[in-house]
């Protein structure tokens, strides 16, 4: 009898049509892998030479002002730029490029250089997600600018050069990989069902528990069933919204929450301050509607079995499909031990 808990598998990921490889009996294998540095290092409140605390040059001379809460500035190394002419290049469909503009900015959640998201007060947060709300408006409104991505990359084992709280703006003109990838399942979903692909795969979720998380009464938090880093997770608004500017008052307190009770339990599962890659997908900003885009966020966290023990997406992984051993239940089980109360 097939086991999901027990025979290799392939999952399919209804948002992205893509699949990863499941083999639960994988997990009792010896471990000689690389073993990182824990670095439990604590931070002061101020750092004198971190280019994000108030009142701080940066590179290239700009100083920060004495920032209070949340504070936004334009990359220094910006990686779009509105300035950028337009251009193309086609010899044959074989090399082909295309200008890109667009605008990078990087969101302070704090002035407080030792918070993390997890050590943050839910009220503090809210004005972060009310931050992340006025960006996505006025990124959007601007005439290139057709998508918003508002993401996180926390710990130096994700590349974050800097632990100061705090995460970027990348908007632009044309739509990057992942969320064309999202666009087209959920628009293929709506017009074939007529219902929005993600209210019910959460229904689906909640009618079988085994891998929900923590709730609250805006958003449910859960390791998806075609999750493919050992400790994946993804935050579903229980209303259908298709973008954080259609959060109401509730909504954008309880998404503070949210944040707060999910990266709290991760940081509780291997004793360490979690590394992770977030962000949230939302409809396209082109002025067009999109009933069939559902908000959600994204975590994406490398560690595998304890604080010093990353999965690498190497192998068969990089040349055929990503793969992994303990199962999305089991994830979900140990992370939803370890949520606090609000
Ligand atoms: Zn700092
Ligand atoms: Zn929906
Ligand atoms: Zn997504």
């Amino acid at each position: 009898m097939f086991d999901l808990t027990r025979h290799p598998h392939r999952r399919y990921n209804a948002l992205t049509r893509e699949w990863v490889l499941v083999s639960p009996q994988r997990t009792d294998r010896p471990w000689q892998g690389q073993m990182e540095d824990a670095n439990p290092e604590h931070q002061p409140e101020y750092d004198p030479e971190c280019y994000l605390c108030p009142g701080n040059p940066r590179v290239g001379g700009v100083r920060n002002p004495s920032y209070t809460d949340t504070f936004v500035f334009e990359n220094d190394f910006a990686a779009l730029r509105p300035d950028t002419p337009e251009g193309k290049l086609d010899e044959g469909g074989l090399l082909v490029a295309q200008a890109e503009r667009g605008i990078s900015r990087v969101v302070c959640f704090s002035p407080r250089h030792d918070l993390t998201i997890a050590g943050m007060e839910v009220a503090a947060l809210r004005r972060v997600v009310d931050t992340w709300r006025d960006q996505y408006v006025e990124l959007g409104s601007l005439s290139f600018v057709n998508w918003v991505q508002i993401f996180e990359n926390r710990g130096a084992q994700m590349g974050a050069s800097n632990p100061h709280p705090h995460g970027q703006i990348w908007a632009n003109a044309h739509g990057p990989n992942e969320l064309i990838k999202e666009d087209r399942a959920q628009s293929e979903y709506h017009s074939e069902h007529g219902s929005c692909l993600l209210c019910d795969y959460l229904a689906l979720e909640i009618e079988s528990r085994e891998r929900l998380i923590c709730a609250n009464d805006s958003f449910h938090a859960l390791v998806p069933f075609w999750a493919v880093w050992p400790f994946e997770t993804m935050i579903i608004s229980k209303r259908h919204t298709t973008g954080i500017d259609d959060f109401n008052e509730a909504e954008r307190t309880g998404f503070a929450d949210l944040l707060k009770r999910l990266t709290g339990a991760y940081d509780k599962l291997f004793q360490v301050s979690f590394p992770y890659s977030m962000g949230f997908h939302q409809r396209p900003t082109d002025g067009v509607a999109h009933p069939q885009w559902h908000f959600h966020g994204h975590f994406y966290p490398p560690l595998l079995r304890s604080a010093t023990i990353r999965k690498f997406m190497v192998g068969y992984e990089l040349l055929a499909m990503p793969q992994r051993d303990i199962t999305p239940e089991s994830a979900a089980q140990r992370l939803r031990e370890l949520v606090s109360d609000p």
